[in-house]
């Protein structure tokens, strides 16, 4: 059986680039995790596009992050628009159900780690008119915003801003990568459905990066989703498709109501797959395994693709 694949989370906006950011790759047909040519296989297809820069990665002095944004953006942009036979930038659940009926693909702009924009919760209405739709608050380092899985640290005062102003304009605040702390002080302000893009189940592998059981339950209080990542590191040793299954299974043990579990596959962030899936052709192998494992039908659709439109439409009302 086949299912319509939306993915809250992947880095082929960066990966299309070379180091040095002069040459950039094709979205169409290329060797990275995501192409147009397999993904187009599928039963349907939307991708959220995540450009992400961070202060932290030592990058040669002249490649700020400012500039890794610009160049993100504009690679995935045009990318799209030479590729507008098969895909189109979305901004609501809508603009992807219209795409999907007429048999294209949808691109969705997401950030992650607002390093490119300083940080700046201004910055966020004019990256919301062009379309971004989803924001982490960082990466793996402590920001002037709140502190991450890595180092540890809550909530700043700009960090509450910051999600009040992405909240105020309809865009959905991403815990992926921030603190425990971080984390709880965004539940105690939140207006909105909290998403977390691409994190699994700390019960199931014990990483930082991972959700603990009380986060799980309190993304779904607000309406929110998780993406499940795709990357071994946060799935377990010898990681293969089963392993992703017992992330799932897990999570629906704790919230028996399936709505709140979507994809989010880190894909061309990532140097690691499970074995059995090597790029965006794959997910088909996963409702595969998913249904071997006794998931209805129903309940796999939501995971691939409901779920997430979901989020987006309530997150725009
Ligand atoms: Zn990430």
């Amino acid at each position: 059986m086949r299912f319509p694949v939306f993915d809250l989370h992947c880095d082929t906006a960066l990966a299309l680039w070379d180091r040095s950011f002069t040459v950039c790759d094709s979205l169409r047909s290329n060797q990275l995790h995501i192409d147009l040519e397999r993904a187009g296989q599928l039963a349907g297809y939307a991708q959220c596009f995540a450009c992400f820069t961070t202060t932290f990665a030592s990058m040669p002095e002249e490649i700020t992050p400012e500039m890794v944004f610009e160049k993100e953006l504009s690679g995935i942009l045009s990318q799209i628009n030479i590729n507008v036979d098969m895909i189109q930038l979305a901004t609501g659940a809508d603009d992807i159900l219209t795409n999907t009926s007429n048999g294209q693909m949808s691109a969705i702009l997401t950030i992650e780690g607002p390093a490119g924009f300083g940080y700046c919760p201004e910055k966020l209405e004019e990256l919301y008119r062009m379309g971004f739709r989803i924001t982490t608050l960082g990466w793996n380092e402590r920001n002037i915003l709140c502190g991450s899985c890595v180092t540890g640290g809550g909530l700043t005062d700009l960090g509450r801003e910051y999600v009040r102003q992405a909240q105020r304009l309809g865009m959905l605040v991403d815990v992926s990568h921030i603190s425990d702390e971080a984390f709880w002080d965004i539940m105690d302000i939140t207006q909105r459905p909290v998403i977390a893009s691409h994190s699994n189940s700390r019960a199931i592998w014990n990483v930082p990066r991972n959700l603990t059981d009380d986060m799980y339950r309190a993304i779904c209080d607000t309406g929110g989703t998780v993406g499940i990542n795709l990357y071994t590191a946060f799935l377990g040793d010898s990681a293969d498709l089963n392993t992703v299954c017992d992330h799932i299974l897990h999570f629906l043990e704790l919230v028996p109501e399936e709505g709140h579990i979507s994809l989010g596959g880190d894909l061309d962030g990532c140097d690691d797959l499970p074995i059995g899936f090597s790029g965006v052709q794959d997910y088909d192998k996963l409702a595969d395994q998913l249904l071997l494992r006794g998931i209805d039908p129903k309940t796999v659709s939501n995971i691939f693709w409901n779920n997430a439109i979901e989020v987006m439409r309530k997150c725009s009302m």
